[in-house]
């Protein structure tokens, strides 16, 4: 570039007023001009500006590449360059600046300046180091995701939202050959060999968890067996979310599977264990009580071993009573409960369950309330439904405390029956209420208050009430109390 002396005001104006910092810079780094912009930018007023060199504003660690432009530029190599460089301000802060100079030499070559013109680009930069840091979180957001993704002990698998499988997981892909040893065609709802708890019957398309969380379902825990053949089936426990953009648009689900085969098998082999055992006590019992019957109808016995062989009938009921209970959860396992139905009047039921709970009540310090009417016929396997009133009356009165009270109504209307069961008693924590129907289930509180039981109690009650199609419910509040609620479709015999 040569200097033109006719456009020397245009270039003295244009450095005035330009928006970006321009500046004359000797071929040694003196600053010979700079521009209001430039010194603005830097923190300097003019005149301070331009008793500096180019070298005492530029960042050290920037001054070498620069210094080779120039060395470059002044050699003729280049006429120009462009350089992304930081500044030092007055007052310390670094600036980044997007330089652009271009040598001016006189007519016969000698170099005579730089003209330099620097864009602050600082807010740029910043964003952009913004932007490098968003990405680098992200990248390692994304490979700590993809190694949890490769790394847990469970399947994983995402399908998009028309059900198509968009991703698995090494664990999945192995899982799969189970329930489709002929492969998959990568659609939600493939039907395979995937089998209900029973182990026999098949689940249906739309019992099938992926098709499930295809149609929209969230759920967890989902149990079933998968493999054919029954030997070395694998059970599964499932559990689906949904994918939703920021704005609610659906983008699939994310289904993950568990395998709990040991666990199942585990359940399994402990209840045949309790099935077994408790067969085999029975038969034994059942003969003790037979001799101690005989024992207590003679009188030749001295009064101290009559008392002594009371205590020790009193035990054996316990005992043959706790049998009981194990065998009907055994019963209650083999499929429904086989029931015995006949016409029975539940309010003399209930009234003879009330009576029989009276005395461990009286002795408890409980009241008892009864409202049940003359008659309530209906068609029930009575031996069973007494169950239920006395689990229910009983633990109403073992869990509640001196001076407390329990409440039995009995009413029939519109063709259901309903029994309520509900005490001033310790009451049941709310992350308890649905837990306590499971079998062997203890709660809390009845645990830390040593009050003894087995857990098997409700777990009887809710499989009588369901073997008669009908249902029990819990309200309760820990220390106020709880109530029970069976409801039973009226049958007329
Ligand atoms: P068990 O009484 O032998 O422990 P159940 O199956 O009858 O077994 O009851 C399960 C659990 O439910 C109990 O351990 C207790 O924690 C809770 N529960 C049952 N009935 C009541 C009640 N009326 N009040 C408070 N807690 C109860």
């Amino acid at each position: 570039m040569t200097e033109s002396s006719g456009s020397s005001d245009l270039w003295n104006l244009t450095l005035q007023h330009s928006p970006i910092g321009m500046a004359l810079v000797a071929p040694d780094g003196r600053l010979l001009m700079a521009n209001p912009a430039l010194a603005g930018m830097l923190g300097y007023d003019v005149d301070e500006l331009t008793s500096r060199g180019f070298q005492e504003i530029t960042h050290p660690e920037d001054l070498a590449a620069d210094l080779g432009l120039v060395a470059r530029t002044l050699e003729g190599e280049i006429d120009s360059f462009r350089l992304r460089k930081r500044y030092l301000h007055a007052q310390g802060q670094v600036i980044w600046g997007d330089l652009s100079a271009a040598l001016v030499r006189s007519r016969d070559g000698t170099p005579l300046h730089f003209i330099s013109q620097i864009l602050d680009v600082t807010d740029q930069h910043q964003q952009e180091e913004r932007l490098r840091r968003a990405n680098a979180d992200l990248e390692r957001e994304r490979q700590a995701l993809e190694a949890i993704f490769e790394t847990v002990g469970v399947g994983l698998l995402l399908i998009g939202p028309d059900g198509r499988y968009e991703r698995m997981n090494r664990r999945h892909e192995e899982t799969m050959r189970l329930p489709f040893p002929d492969g998959h065609d990568g659609h939600a709802g493939q039907l395979g060999h995937v089998y209900g708890l029973d182990g026999t019957t098949p689940l249906t398309k739309e019992e099938m968890p992926s098709q499930r969380a295809a149609m929209g379902e969230e759920f967890d825990d989902y149990a079933y067996w998968a493999g054919e053949d029954p030997l070395t089936r694998t059970a599964f426990s499932t559990s689906a979310r949904q994918l939703r953009s920021a704005s609610g648009q659906r983008l699939g689900a994310a289904l993950a599977y568990q395998d709990i085969t040991d666990l199942m098998r585990a359940i399994q082999v402990k209840d045949q264990f309790v099935a077994s055992v408790s067969h085999e006590l029975r038969t034994p019992l059942t003969s003790v009580l037979g001799y101690l019957e005989i024992l207590g109808s003679r009188n030749d016995l001295p009064a101290q071993v009559v008392r002594q062989l009371r205590v020790v009938q009193r035990n054996a009921l316990r005992l043959e009573a706790l049998v009981t209970d194990l065998l009907h959860v055994g019963q209650a396992d083999e499929g429904s409960l086989p029931l015995r139905r006949g016409p029975a009047d539940l309010a003399s039921l209930t009234r003879h369950a009330v009576e029989a709970v009276a005395a461990v009540a009286e002795e408890a310090g409980v009241s008892l309330e009864v409202d049940v009417p003359d008659r309530l016929d209906t068609v029930v396997d009575e031996q069973r439904m007494r169950q239920v009133v006395d689990n229910l009356l009983s633990n109403a009165v073992k869990y509640t405390l001196r001076d407390g009270s329990v409440t039995v109504a009995l009413s029939e209307d519109d063709g259901t029956v309903r029994l309520t069961v509900s005490d001033t008693g310790i009451g049941i924590a709310r992350d308890e209420v649905d837990q306590v129907f499971d079998r062997f289930f203890r709660g809390h509180e009845a645990r830390d208050r040593h009050i003894p039981g087995t857990g098997l109690g409700l777990d009887i009650v809710s499989s009588i009430v369901a073997a008669h199609d009908g249902e029990v419910t819990l309200e309760s509040r820990l220390g106020t109390g709880s109530t029970f609620r069976v409801s039973l479709p009226l049958t007329k015999g």
